[in-house]
């Protein structure tokens, strides 16, 4: 469960989003940080964060997934904790509208992703991944072989090779 917070709507003026007067005067937080990268960061696996201090499910340090405020903010509404977002085409760093589908739990989102993207959700292939395995096709190992390799389903390596997806590599 999250730990108790400061109201969401505290400091605010009916915006969600920090003001001014949210931080203490010099501490060296926010835009006064040598660090600041306007309250923007990317985690080690690849998701946009941002500096969300006031929002009821930041993280300690005050940040929030990026694509999860863009569907609030479409939405209107917080997001349940077992809600989760969806990168349609598999890029954790578009997060336009368009390309974010809400799922109702993590049950609907690990079928989706064995369905059309032959991945487990927290697996994420990336441009090195594809030429090697299209190297690796081409030297003749097996579909069943890479797929193994590289934990993803075999015809996901079928559109890989036929360049169904990932055509731009
Ligand atoms: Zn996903």
């Amino acid at each position: 469960m999250h730990k108790k917070r400061i109201p969401w709507n505290k400091g605010t003026k009916g915006i969600c989003k920090p003001t001014k007067t949210s931080f203490k005067k010099g501490e060296h937080i926010g835009k006064d940080h040598w660090h600041w990268k306007g309250g923007k960061k990317k985690t080690k696996n690849g998701y946009i964060q941002l500096r969300r201090p006031l929002h009821p499910f930041c993280n300690k340090d005050g940040y929030i997934y990026e694509h999860r405020v863009i569907m609030e903010l479409y939405l209107g509404r917080y997001l349940k904790s077992n809600e989760v977002v969806h990168h349609i085409n598999d890029n954790r760093e578009d997060n336009r509208i368009e390309n974010l589908k809400l799922l109702s739990d993590n049950k609907e989102h690990f079928v989706l992703h064995m369905r059309h993207h032959g991945n487990y959700p927290n697996h994420k292939l990336n441009n090195d991944d594809i030429l090697k395995i299209r190297k690796m096709a081409k030297l003749g190992k097996s579909r069943k072989n890479i797929a193994k390799k590289f934990r993803i389903d075999p015809s996901h390596i079928s559109r890989i090779i036929l360049r169904t997806c990932w055509k731009y590599i």
